[in-house]
């Protein structure tokens, strides 16, 4: 049934029913479907599965004309268009997978008044053809979804969500609600701006989805650490595994199938239609893990997936909360789980060094870097580090459902051993990486040692108190917390920073991890 003019009395609640079929509004909704029902502009934050749909669809529904929604991605309109026409709403999608003839179709029916909502690829709205386009027909509002694709620090930046600055331009008049799952306080900034919203309200809900169990772990076999999680803990679920490669997905991919998981493979180097035969298998077919690039993932609506799992680090916070997100949309337990070493920092350094980035763009990704690798180090409740990292502040010290809370790490004083390691880097002229830096504390004769007579130096042997999986995780925590890092052009050689001489003179308190995170859970639950 047509929703448009007849239908403008009713109120949202009865929408909400009728169209719908739920009984009550979430959180913010009720607030923010008034707001922009009243032809307010805004800027809504929610989490993944917080419910943002209806903050524009009832609107639209409720305002005279028809709702645009401007939305990234050809699947996800699709999706959602077809789950709205089957709720008997009037609704359609513009993009390129239209035939000309089927555009035109869709344009007749927007001008003459036949749609509720249509849904617009960005780079397709900004033309000067389909601004013309709306500018004949009656527009409820603007809706621009995944609004954090306009930062272009962030991890989602789609040049083309930079021109819709000419929605605020051409059409003043028409309320704009801008929605993402993502964004820290710089992403927010730039979402006001390019979207023309300084004197919009911003509806922030909690960023916490407190049914998902945060746990980072030392990365040492990452494939076996893997296998050995799902099999313990995750046996017939369906799960997420991110990958930073497309090698590494196939390979990661065929592993697990090897070991009787089954598991599929997801990234842009695959062809289109193994690459959607998987995806759909993954969302039809129970217990399905895939193995994916950065690339799959925005717009699956998936309740049930039990697990996210990372094998290598993210580039920032919002894209490692993004990314677990997408594990328990039901509201069910489950797990983010991430296996994360020295050589991850190495990585994402190098990568952001060599890239051909503005030096701005390179503070920036390097502060996202650090943020992130602040939180897999931290020996305090991760969930308050990640939704502090948000603006948020979670009562209370521990969350009760994250590694370090379920059994806090134990702590050391490290300035002693920070200083051996550093001493040790020094002497050794900052020419050799993490191996050859153990090797020597820990007082090994290994070939490379007596070639480089560094048996002949002080600090041979000094280290022999931890044995070389300590060391790892002190020189890892080292190299987090700055006092050392890696030199990409010198093969990963570890160097002194400018804050290692106040750590050698002893004027820095440092505080590590006793143990390499990640015994801890298996431990905890062995004793339940
Ligand atoms: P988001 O876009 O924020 O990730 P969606 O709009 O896709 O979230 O909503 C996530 C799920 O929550 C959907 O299945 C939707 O039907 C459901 N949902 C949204 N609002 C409500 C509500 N008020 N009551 C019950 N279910 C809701
Ligand atoms: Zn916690």
């Amino acid at each position: 049934a047509p929703l448009t003019a007849p239908d403008q009395g009713r109120d949202a609640l009865s929408a909400l029913h009728s169209v719908f079929g739920l009984s009550g509004f979430r959180g913010a909704q009720e607030q923010i479907i008034s707001h922009v029902t009243a032809g307010g502009n805004c800027l809504v934050l929610m989490p993944t599965g917080g419910g943002k749909s209806l903050c524009y669809q009832l609107p639209a529904l409720l305002r005279e004309g028809c709702g645009i929604v401007v939305s990234p991605l050809i699947a996800l309109m699709r999706d959602q268009v077809a789950g709205l026409i089957e709720s008997g709403v009037n609704a359609a999608a513009l993009n390129s997978s239209l035939t000309p003839q089927e555009a035109s179709d869709v344009e007749r029916r927007l001008i003459a008044g036949d749609l509720d909502l249509l849904y617009v690829a960005p780079e397709r709205l900004v033309t000067p053809r389909c601004l013309s386009m709306l500018a004949q027909a009656n527009v409820a509002l603007f809706a621009i979804d995944e609004a954090h694709c306009v930062s272009q620090w962030g991890h989602d930046f789609r040049p083309e969500y930079v021109a819709l600055s000419v929605i605020a331009e051409r059409f003043p008049d028409v309320p704009r609600i801008a929605l993402t799952a993502t964004a820290d306080e710089l992403t927010r900034k730039e979402i006001v701006q390019r979207l023309s919203l300084t004197d919009a309200p911003q509806f922030v809900s909690s960023f916490d989805r407190p049914n998902i169990r945060y746990e980072i772990v030392d990365k040492r076999n990452a494939v076996s650490q893997l296998k050995e999680f799902i099999r313990e803990r995750h046996a017939g679920d369906a799960g997420v595994v991110y990958c930073l490669s497309r090698n590494r997905v196939e390979e990661v991919a065929s592993a697990l199938s090897d070991a009787g998981i089954p598991a599929l493979p997801y990234h842009a180097g695959l062809d289109g239609s193994i690459r959607s035969r998987n995806q759909d298998r993954f969302l039809n077919e129970d217990g399905i893990v895939i193995v994916a690039t950065v690339a799959f993932g925005m717009g699956i609506d998936k309740p049930d997936v039990r697990f996210v799992a990372h094998l290598d680090l993210p580039k920032s916070i919002e894209a490692y909360y993004q990314e677990t997100g997408r594990a328990g949309r039901d509201g069910k337990p489950s797990a983010a789980w991430m296996a994360y070493g020295l050589q991850d920092i190495v990585q994402q350094r190098r990568m952001i060094d060599e890239s051909s980035a503005s030096d701005d763009f390179k503070r920036v990704s390097i502060g996202k870097l650090d943020a992130l690798v602040g939180l897999a180090e931290t020996a305090h409740c991760r969930r308050k580090r990640l939704l502090a990292y948000f603006g948020e502040t979670l009562q209370g010290d521990t969350c009760g459902n994250c590694d370090n809370c379920l059994t806090p790490p134990r702590l050391r004083d490290g300035k002693v051993l920070a200083q051996k390691l550093l001493s040790c880097a020094y002497r050794t002229g900052q020419r050799f990486g993490a191996m050859h830096l153990i090797d020597v504390l820990i007082g090994r004769l290994t070939e490379k040692v007596t070639q480089f007579g560094h048996d002949k130096l002080s600090v041979f042997g000094i280290g022999r108190e931890l044995n070389e999986k300590q060391w790892r995780t002190v020189l890892r925590q080292l190299v987090a917390m700055g006092h050392l890092q890696s030199d990409s052009e010198a093969f990963g050689a570890l160097k002194l920073t400018e804050s290692s001489r106040a750590v050698l003179r002893g004027e820095t308190d440092i505080w590590l991890r006793e143990e390499a995170p990640g015994t801890r859970i298996r431990a905890s639950r062995a004793k339940s």
